[in-house]
């Protein structure tokens, strides 16, 4: 008998379509369909590699329970759901997969940054409910020449910079991991630390990852350096920005309108959020596309593929912290 692979997604598939075609000759996939690693631990330990969406949490507890697992391939861009450091000092290689999304996520936080200066949600909500008053959409903004403050400038960040520039806005980025130079290669200026960014965005996106120095990122009291009647949208992480501290920037005016597609508990469960009149709301669907989904869903097979076959890894995440890898790195 022929020995065969086990490739497990732990959550978010409902049928196993790219990953079959990719993986079908060397390895079985099986769907746990759980949000719950409870279910990881005790339907899992036969996994070689585990394929992991956003809509689960593995820590210690689930990894520790995976004796045969080389890698665990996040789908996706964002790996802060996934203690990498345990699985570092396991062997265990974590990957992403870091490009499936970036023209759909950054076409989104524009599309948020559009609805919310142009009124259109709540103009929308008007006439649904039998109101024709034009005047709602008053003070809507000209976006041409307003300035664009971008928290985080990789992938995401930069593909917004290139749609805001195409809207004749003034962007002004800040992150301090990207070398000198990116600026000038995106022409825009450039701001090193986050309060001179703050203090001229009438306009905010942020796009850096969920770290611990990236947890609240924006709060009460940088929220309050922003321009009186600024503009906030959030898809990259929902504890990058502080609920609390956004909500009384809100009732301050001191923020006019927020759009967020990522909250610091997923499903949304906070009503002061849900109900708010300004703040506008999608469901984490950022990364959404047919072309993308399909996209993150192949790449990440892939990227079993080959720790499977003893291949190098294209995307590990936690080398630093990894000990006796159980694939090539
Ligand atoms: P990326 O790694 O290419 O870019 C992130 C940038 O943030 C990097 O340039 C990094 O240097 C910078 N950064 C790190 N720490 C920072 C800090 N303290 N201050 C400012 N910048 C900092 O990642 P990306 O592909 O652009 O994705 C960005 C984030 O978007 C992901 O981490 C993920 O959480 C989120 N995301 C959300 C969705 C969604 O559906 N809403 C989809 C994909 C990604």
């Amino acid at each position: 008998m022929t020995l065969r692979y086990q490739v497990i997604a732990t959550d978010a598939l409902a049928e196993v379509g790219p990953e079959r075609k990719i993986l079908d000759d060397i390895a079985d996939v099986t769907l746990l369909q759980t949000n719950d690693e409870v279910d990881v631990a005790q339907r899992g330990s036969e996994a070689d590699v585990l394929l992991v969406y956003h809509t689960i949490k593995l820590t210690e507890r689930s990894i520790g329970a995976l004796p045969k697992c080389r890698g665990i391939i996040r789908c996706g861009v964002g790996y802060d759901n996934i203690d990498c450091a345990d699985a570092g000092r396991r062997g265990i290689v974590v990957c992403n997969v870091p490009d499936y999304g970036t023209e759909e996520v950054a076409d989104h936080a524009l599309m948020m940054m559009i609805a919310i200066a142009r009124r259109f949600l709540i103009v929308d909500k008007a006439i649904r409910d039998g109101r024709w008053d034009p005047q709602i959409a008053f003070g809507t903004p000209r976006l041409r020449g307003r300035t664009l403050g971008v928290i985080g400038c990789g992938r995401i960040g930069s593909a917004l910079v290139l749609r805001a520039k195409v809207l004749g806005m003034r962007v002004v980025i800040y992150d301090p991991y990207k070398p000198d130079g990116v600026e000038k290669s995106l022409g825009v200026e450039r701001c090193h630390r986050l309060e001179d960014l703050l203090k001229q965005a009438e306009f905010v996106s942020v796009h850096c990852p969920l770290t611990p120095e990236t947890h609240h990122i924006l709060n009460d009291k940088t929220l309050a350096l922003l321009p009186r009647g600024a503009y906030v949208v959030n898809t990259a992480r929902g504890p990058c920005v502080d609920a609390n501290g956004l909500l009384e920037a809100l009732a301050a005016g001191h923020v006019a309108y927020a759009a967020l597609d990522v909250f610091e508990a997923e499903p949304l469960n906070d009503e002061r959020l849900r109900q708010h009149p300004r703040i506008a709301l999608t469901s984490h669907t950022g990364y959404y596309s047919v072309e993308g989904y399909q996209e993150m869903r192949s790449k990440g097979a892939q990227e079993a593929r080959r720790i499977l076959l003893g291949e190098k890894v294209r995307n590990p995440v936690n080398l630093a912290i990894l000990t006796n890898s159980r694939c090539r790195v």
